[in-house]
């Protein structure tokens, strides 16, 4: 591994009972930061007290959100050993947001350097009680001090760690999910692919307008027609109609999930048919009224899975599985948290 310059904290935070972790309210001690200036390219890698960013008011990133992040997890087994899962899937996922917002690339392996040098220092902020985990939050922002939009020529990247704690104190829950015919989330063409400030900005009103309907999430339907199902706020989401597995395609207005794509290749080792294709709300509402539609679950780091247990849609509500999580809900949550914590094994090589 690297060696990166170290300055250490003399002010270490006392660490939160595991118990009363949530997510993403407390941060670790220390930050990893590197810089980008046109012409040198990515420098200064180096690993400081964790603090506040010093920023000029006319910082591009404030105005315009030329801003890119990822988020994965790193996972403390029963074996003491703390695993990453799939880290260098989400660091190509950071590389593929950087294209699509003009900001410059990163080397694959100094991005997985700078996980394992703070993961490093900060391990014993890893909590340790069942489905509580550490998660990485790398960032990259625009620092051009400048009023005009363009794409920015320097840039600042950090890597923030959080130790957060279980999504289900009490076994997989389902939940009631919105699907939205006045809020659109992307448009093909634009940036719904990458993992970028903005779509979150974007997303706001209409999880705001779902949680007042009294729903947990909202899915969205493609901004064209308001036909096909996209993906919901901070997950992808798939459903089994009879024997088949179906969850929308990548076509650019969707995440590239790294939880949707270690699903689908699961559940092909399983010998289930996975369809990666357009699916409308109207098949969706159909096979929910014939009961052909056995599950709904959306996938997505924070939750592993989450099940749909009521989806509305033009005020009708439907009950998928009578309200409960599915069979395949459950063995996809159960093999995929068994690999991140190393109770199981993990033929496809996902944690290191
Ligand atoms: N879609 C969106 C918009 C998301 O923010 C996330 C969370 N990263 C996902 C899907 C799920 O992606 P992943 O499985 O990589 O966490």
């Amino acid at each position: 591994m690297a060696d990166f310059p170290i300055t250490r904290t003399s002010q270490p935070k006392p660490k939160p009972a595991d118990d009363t972790l949530a997510f993403g309210k407390v941060l670790t001690d220390h930050m990893f930061l590197m810089d980008y200036t046109e012409g040198e390219g990515w420098h200064s890698p180096r690993i400081v007290p964790y603090g506040p960013l010093s920023l000029d008011p006319a910082t591009s990133v404030l105005h315009y959100g030329q801003a890119i992040f990822d988020g994965l997890k790193a996972f403390r087994g029963p074996d003491g050993q703390v695993r990453l899962f799939r880290a260098d899937r989400h660091a190509e996922r950071l590389n593929r947001s950087a294209r699509i917002m003009c900001m410059p690339e990163l080397p694959v392996d100094l991005i997985r350097q700078s996980f394992d040098a703070l993961v490093g220092l900060e391990h014993d902020w890893v909590p340790r009680k069942a489905g509580t985990s550490l998660y990485l939050r790398p960032t990259i922002i625009a620092t051009d001090v400048y009023l005009g939009v363009h794409p920015a020529h320097s840039y600042l990247y950090f890597l923030i760690l959080s130790p957060v704690g279980s999504y289900y104190k009490e076994g997989v829950k389902p939940v009631r999910i919105l699907a939205s015919d006045s809020h659109v989330r992307a448009v093909k063409g634009g940036t719904g692919e990458a993992k970028t400030a903005a779509n979150y900005a974007a997303s706001l009103a209409g999880q705001q307008d779902a949680a007042r309907a009294g729903y947990t999430q909202v899915l969205y339907l493609d901004a064209v027609e308001h036909k096909y199902l996209d993906e919901v706020g901070t997950m992808n989401i798939m459903l089994r109609i009879g024997d088949e597995v179906i969850t929308p395609p990548l076509a650019g207005t969707i995440l590239d999930g790294v939880t949707r794509a270690s699903a689908i290749e699961l559940m092909r080792d399983w010998g289930l048919k996975v369809t990666e294709r357009p699916v409308s709300i109207d098949e969706v509402m159909a096979a929910g009224r014939n009961g052909t539609l056995r599950e709904m679950w959306g996938t997505g780091t924070a939750a592993v899975v989450s099940p749909v247990g009521t989806l509305g849609y033009k005020g009708e509500d439907l009950v998928i599985n009578g309200g409960e999580t599915g069979a395949l809900t459950q063995r996809l949550y159960d093999t995929i948290t068994g690999i991140q914590y190393g109770r199981s094994n993990d033929p496809h090589g996902w944690t290191s």
